[in-house]
């Protein structure tokens, strides 16, 4: 029987954790534009123009909100985010055409704020490297977060791009439990080369910082859990850490985030429903105690952010504690 707390627009059968690394086929596609504004004033971010190189991600995190905009493409089979990806083959070239031309101020441009820059796709395409070479070239300041080790290639080129005019690389970090990371991001590379990866950053002199993005309500929002991240960070000595709380928003993602939990963590699925109810966001109280709780393992182990001093334009509220 369907389940009525679902919604009727979307309905995926999700039976089975998509583990398999060779399922994956690549769509070449060419853009018309690269860059793209923020929603300012109302993002959050301090960020201005945004980029994505991929549609769909290989990364298959099961609470991913870019299964909305992948579903609205016309990609409405269950899998076919993680399974079927768009390359936008031609960007370098576009963006390069773009910051020849434009008259605007150098802002900094958020790469990948939607999808994975350094997903699977990149190690055949070589997207981001191209862009990161173009960015360079003009001079602007860069930023971005990812779940894969392959940054460490481009270490080379980030370094120009933070020397000409400011770079900053996160590593998404949502857990420290490779076997709940398993669940959470099947095809991402394992915890501990992210940790790595944010070792040879440092050492080459970019700013970096971990991105627990997103705390997931009685999957990843624990004491323990929360504490160790913010000990790992004291202990790699990153720019920043900053957090938010899972967000469900639209259909698309929410049901499939609901059917993952139904289907694979019935211990926490009712709790998890309740806390959302109709919303896509969980209550201030909760996200409140959350922002409260990395605060406070900040001030225990003295852990001093560097973020205000990298985004000085943009404070934010939402992000950092
Ligand atoms: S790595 Fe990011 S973009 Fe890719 S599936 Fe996971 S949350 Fe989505």
């Amino acid at each position: 029987m369907k389940d009525p707390f679902l919604s009727t627009s979307y309905s995926p059968v999700y039976t089975e954790v998509d583990d398999d690394p060779k399922e994956v086929e690549y769509l070449e596609i060419k853009v018309k534009s690269a860059l793209h504004h923020t929603r300012l004033p109302y993002s959050p971010k301090p960020f201005y123009y945004s980029l994505n190189l991929y549609r769909g991600c290989r990364h298959g995190c099961p609470y991913c909100f870019a299964r909305y905009s992948h579903w609205f493409l016309g990609f409405q089979n269950t899998f076919d985010f993680q399974r079927k990806i768009q390359v936008k083959v031609n960007i370098a070239e576009v963006l390069d055409r773009e910051l020849a031309q434009t008259k605007r101020k150098k802002e900094w441009i958020s790469l990948g704020a939607i999808t994975d820059p350094y997903q699977p796709a990149e190690k055949k395409y070589g997207l981001a490297r191209k862009i990161f070479e173009v960015i360079a070239k003009h001079r602007w300041p860069a930023v971005f977060s990812s779940k894969s080790d392959l940054v460490v290639r481009d270490l080379d080129i980030l370094r120009r791009v933070h020397d000409n005019a400011g770079a900053a690389v996160a590593m998404t970090i949502t857990t420290l439990d490779p076997a709940l990371q398993k669940f959470l991001e099947p095809h991402a590379v394992p915890i501990h080369r992210r940790l790595e990866t944010l070792r040879q950053l440092r050492a080459a002199g970019i700013p970096c910082g971990i991105h627990l993005m997103p705390v997931i309500p009685f999957v990843t929002d624990n004491d323990e859990a929360l504490e160790s991240m913010v000990k790992t960070a004291v202990e790699l000595d990153v720019d920043y850490l900053v957090h938010n709380v899972l967000r469900l928003r639209g259909a698309v993602v929410r049901d499939y985030y609901f059917q993952t939990l139904k289907t694979h963590r019935k211990d926490v699925f009712q709790k998890t429903r309740q806390l959302y109810g109709s919303r896509s966001y969980p209550p201030d109280d909760y996200v409140q105690a959350i922002s409260g709780k990395i605060r406070s393992y900040k001030e225990k182990w003295g852990y001093r952010s560097r973020w205000r001093d990298l985004f000085p334009v943009r404070q934010l509220s939402l992000f950092e504690t």
